[in-house]
């Protein structure tokens, strides 16, 4: 890589699992100048699980990150999908093969090892980092400015980049001043969904032989319900039972806010599940009170444009999902791989070919991860349908699941065809064969 791309300098807005893999990535190519501005004093929310896709352990391999994560992590084995109400095992898929296929299989881990991970290797690799930093107006002419305040600072101040990327999630900042660059309405949707969090440790677990044998098991479990889901595997080596929900959301909708998080309640959250079978109950009831959290799941129509001159969106900033598909992460995880190596290619740091690889990035990414979005959203209205012919022809296709051959599966995230799809695409390999036609 010749100096003065080398040099280029690069700024990252946010230090989710996008910002983190972009800044990553963007180093292991040979860039040496790439900052992180974070707004939380420290490295954002990891307190949940994270189920991680072949596609998505196939660019941490690469990145030299894969094994360490996968050590603390549990392949699943099986993905069990089970009636809310009675507990009835509907369909179950043998998910061994994926590794055969695909590298790996879906690997359930624990948010804070993959964020330490990827933080750890940015700051192995040079990657600088600005925390308590809040990323305000983007000036999008020429070198992209912003404009940043420190935590307990009043006064903001500028900086200038050559690259600006925004990865600064579903609220994005950065979304917002380049939408009104642009003259354009895209505001959030509302999905009318919401999730529980929980993450179970194993001496909350013990005293029940039922409840510990879900921790000892092999299996994803998803027991589904009209309009309502749970899901739950293990996570970090078995000591901990990571259970993330799906149902109605009232409470946000009550109290409209900017806010996506916000304390739950243990009663709401029992009455909401209160028809479903007493194991997931049990369950359910060994979450202490003060841990309930609840997210509002909000995601917003596709944009006209991920890209303006030197600045670029990646991760729930320009393609936020509901959470059914497990690929949210893994396709910001994409963006950063993908992104690091069209701008590799660089043949010049000019302006022009900056915006060449940015808009060979968009090309290669946005359809793919606008399918994934909406593929996600498809599955959430098989999950949670209701009494009717519907619900009865989807639940005939639970039962025709034939075990050690994943078929068609209305629950999208185990269908043979969405793996072909999401896991059997080197989006990596893709870019590579690219390269060729983006900077004549
Ligand atoms: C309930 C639930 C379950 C999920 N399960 C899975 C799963 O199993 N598998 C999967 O692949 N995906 C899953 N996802 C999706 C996944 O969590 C997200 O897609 C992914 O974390 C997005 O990463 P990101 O870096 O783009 O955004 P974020 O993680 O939101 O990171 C954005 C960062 O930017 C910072 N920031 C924001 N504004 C500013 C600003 N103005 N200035 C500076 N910094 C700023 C934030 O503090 C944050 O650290 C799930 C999501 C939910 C809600």
């Amino acid at each position: 890589m010749k100096p003065a791309i080398q040099n280029l300098q690069i700024c990252i807005i946010g230090a989710g699992i996008g910002g983190l893999t972009t800044g990553l990535a963007l180093v292991k190519q040979g860039f040496q100048n790439v900052w992180v501005y974070e707004n939380a004093p420290a490295l954002g929310f990891v307190g949940a699980g994270i189920q991680m896709a072949p596609n998505m352990a196939r660019i941490l391999k690469g990145l030299g990150v894969w094994d360490e994560i996968a050590a603390d992590g549990i392949a699943t084995d099986y993905y069990s999908i089970r009636e809310g109400a009675s507990g009835k095992i509907m369909g179950l898929v043998d998910c061994r093969n994926l590794e055969t296929e695909y590298g790996t299989r879906q690997t359930g881990g624990h948010r804070a090892t993959l964020v330490n991970s990827l933080y750890d290797a940015c700051v192995r690799n040079g990657v600088q980092f600005s925390f308590s930093s809040t990323v305000d107006a983007v000036d999008f002419m020429g070198r992209p400015t912003f404009s940043v305040t420190n935590t307990g600072e009043e006064k903001s101040y500028q900086m200038q980049c050559d690259i600006l990327i925004g990865a600064d999630g579903v609220k994005s900042k950065t979304r917002q001043s380049l939408l009104k660059e642009l003259n354009v309405e895209a505001g959030v949707k509302e999905t009318g969904q919401a999730a529980y969090r929980i993450m179970l440790t194993r001496e909350q677990m013990q005293h029940d032989p039922a409840i510990l044998a879900l921790l000892d098991g092999d299996q994803t479990i998803r027991w589904i319900g009209e309009k309502r889901h749970i899901v739950a595997y293990p996570i970090s080596q078995r000591s901990i039972y990571n259970i993330s929900t799906t149902q109605p959301d009232v409470n946000f909708a009550a109290a409209a806010s900017a806010t996506y998080t916000t304390k739950g309640s243990k009663k709401a959250m029992m009455d909401v599940y209160g028809d479903f079978c007493p194991l997931v109950l049990r369950m359910l009831d060994l979450a202490p009170d003060e841990e309930i959290v609840e997210w509002k799941l909000n995601v917003h129509d596709p944009l006209p444009t991920w890209v303006l001159g030197s600045f670029a969106l990646v991760g729930d900033a320009c393609h936020p999902t509901l959470p059914h598909l497990g690929q949210g992460a893994a396709q910001a995880v994409e963006d950063g791989a993908v992104l690091s190596i069209f701008l590799a290619a660089l043949p010049d740091a000019s302006h022009e070919n900056i915006n060449k690889a940015l808009m060979a990035y968009q090309e290669a990414r946005k359809q793919r991860a606008e399918t994934l979005v909406a593929l996600a959203a498809e599955s959430s209205r098989e999950l949670h349908l209701g009494a009717g012919k519907a619900r009865e022809e989807r639940d005939r296709a639970f039962a025709a699941i034939k075990t050690g051959t994943p078929g068609k599966v209305p629950d999208k995230v185990m269908d043979i065809d969405v793996h072909k799809m999401t896991y059997g695409f080197d989006c990596m390999q893709d870019a590579q064969d690219k390269i060729a036609t983006v900077f004549i």
